[in-house]
């Protein structure tokens, strides 16, 4: 095995994608901290998918305040729908990005409203998980881990998000290696990751890698001397981005 790292030897068995050999004490010590805190998730697909527009780019006490704001003031989906960009602008206006934020989202309730012919995402709980993600994909600036994200919080379905804090923590675990052409992570490293975490531990394991890389294994200078799960890290003690 000399060259190999821990995690990588464990990957691939007749062809097939293996769950890294740390991964359920891994996702054990994380689910004994963090308890599978969910983020503030909504149980309403086209809510989530607004909560996730929010947070382009802004931390977490800005995002949810702009959730809030905007369905203090379009309180139904109806209203929404009826909502011009310039007003939906001026609702999430102190959250940043309105402008870019307003026009994404017009987009988004016009296609919705085109596909189902009203603004709802219920009729995805009825299809098959590929055809969800290709719809939701469809959708203008969303991309595989935004429909992940509402495929897995709202939809129940087994699909595993990878976001920069799951990225940057399964590079650090040694579950992938970084693509040094790319900087975020690629689609088909999203693929990689989803077939290798077990169903069973999508959820918990997305949301308790969110919250340790908020945490401890932070993109510059991680606390790997509080990590709690230190002892299965192959860049314990790492300084530099990746
Ligand atoms: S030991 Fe450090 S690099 Fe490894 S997961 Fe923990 S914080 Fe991240």
């Amino acid at each position: 095995m000399k060259g190999r790292s821990f995690g990588e030897r464990h990957f691939r068995v007749k062809g097939k994608r293996r769950p890294p050999a740390n991964i359920s004490p891994i996702a054990r010590e994380l689910r004994k901290r963090y308890k599978n805190f969910g983020h503030y998730n909504r149980k309403n697909p086209l809510d989530e998918l607004l909560l996730i527009l929010c947070s382009v780019k802004r931390g977490e006490k800005v995002y949810l305040r702009a959730f809030k704001t905007l369905k203090q003031a379009f309180p139904t989906f109806e209203k929404l729908n009826q909502a011009s960009v310039k007003e939906l602008t001026k609702q999430i206006e102190w959250g940043g990005l309105q402008n870019q934020k307003a026009r994404s989202l017009k987009k988004i309730t016009t296609a919705i409203t085109g596909k189902f012919g009203k603004l709802s995402l219920a009729p995805l709980r009825k299809m098959p998980k590929e055809e969800c993600e290709e719809f939701l994909c469809s959708l203008p600036g969303v991309g595989k881990k935004v429909a992940r994200c509402v495929m897995l919080y709202s939809l129940g379905m087994k699909v595993f998000p990878v976001d920069t804090h799951c990225w940057r923590v399964s590079k650090r675990l040694g579950w992938i290696k970084a693509n040094s052409k790319h900087k975020f992570c690629v689609s088909q490293d999203m693929d990689k990751l989803q077939n290798m975490v077990p169903p069973k531990l999508h959820l918990s394991l997305h949301v308790n890698m969110v919250s340790l890389g908020r945490e401890f294994c932070l993109a510059r200078s991680p606390k790997c001397h509080r990590c709690p799960i230190a002892q299965y890290c192959l860049k314990r003690g790492v300084t530099e981005l990746r």
